[in-house]
């Protein structure tokens, strides 16, 4: 596997490849690679000539300062994971490499897709996501880029960027990868202590319990449950939690005639904040 850290290595590498007719998977991560990560790359290495990984913990989607610096960074365990799935290309550049600018940073608007759940609770978020993709989509030029539904609402802003921008590039969507108590793979998972990580997979019973509410109860006492169970649960601070529009991610009111929707929910367990969602058909089971 190549290593690359010089914006101007990836942009010869890639023309390279695509001159020569090969087709280009991409991967964008923050690093910290686990099962989540690796089905992506893996689904990757199967459908293209080529996969490149990125990792950079990206400064501008961050909007606690703390959550940046504590993010974990594992490069070299990372790079050996990687080597295990087939990855061909792994593009790992410093943040002054991506930028390099002092002046300030373009400004995205992606109306109420941002106006919901984590455009609200993470002002600028979407922004940094959007310009990060936008750069790498740029420098990468894949074929397919693959992303996984653990952050449902980051998918649905790529979608809107690639038809935004014209992007020649097809969106790949996979599963969240969970651990077998439910909790959902993540990074920060790294960052809890024994009695946090004990109360996190609660996030994930209060989404199968909403769940099994679905055809019962309305809109606020499904909210109201949730509220409850995550009450009970010590360390868990729910932030919110959102029975949405999987497409629009746009609340759902009234459940009466909705086919599918999207349960969201965000919670501090202790300093760590973290995300989950399920996906629900009411035409089934
Ligand atoms: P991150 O490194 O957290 O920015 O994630 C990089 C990509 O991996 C994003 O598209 C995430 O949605 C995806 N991802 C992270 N965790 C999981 C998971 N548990 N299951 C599926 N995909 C995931």
């Amino acid at each position: 596997m190549e290593v690359i850290e010089q914006v101007h290595t990836i942009r010869e590498r890639v023309q390279a490849l695509r001159c020569s007719g090969k087709t280009i998977g991409f991967v964008p991560t923050m690093g910290a690679l686990h099962e989540g990560h690796l089905q992506l790359l893996r689904a990757s290495a199967r459908e293209n000539d080529v996969t490149v990984c990125s990792i950079f913990v990206n400064p501008t989607q961050f909007n606690n300062p703390d959550d940046y610096t504590l993010y974990p960074r594992t490069l070299t365990q990372d790079t050996e994971l990687l080597q295990t799935v087939g990855c061909d290309i792994l593009f790992a550049p410093a943040a002054a490499e991506i930028y390099p600018q002092q002046h300030a940073l373009l400004q995205f608007s992606f109306g109420p897709l941002e106006a919901v759940m984590e455009g609200a609770n993470r002002p600028g978020h979407f922004n940094g996501v959007a310009i990060i993709v936008s750069k790498l989509f740029h420098l990468v030029q894949p074929h397919r880029a693959y992303f996984g539904q653990k952050d449902l609402q980051q998918v649905a802003i790529v979608r809107q960027l690639i038809q935004g921008l014209s992007f020649h590039v097809q969106l790949v969507c996979f599963p969240t990868v969970r651990e077998e108590d439910g909790l959902a793979r993540s990074s920060r998972n790294t960052r809890l202590s024994p009695a946090q990580r004990q109360a996190a997979p609660s996030l994930h019973k209060a989404l199968k319990m909403a769940e099994t509410q679905l055809k019962h109860l309305t809109v606020a006492d499904i909210k109201a449950q949730v509220s409850d169970l995550l009450g009970q649960v010590d360390g868990v601070e729910l932030e919110y939690f959102e029975i949405a529009d999987p497409a629009t991610l746009q609340p759902i009111a009234d459940l009466r005639d909705v086919q599918e929707v999207a349960l969201c929910v965000a919670a501090a367990v202790g300093p760590v904040r973290l995300i989950d969602n399920i996906l629900v058909n009411l035409n089934e089971g």
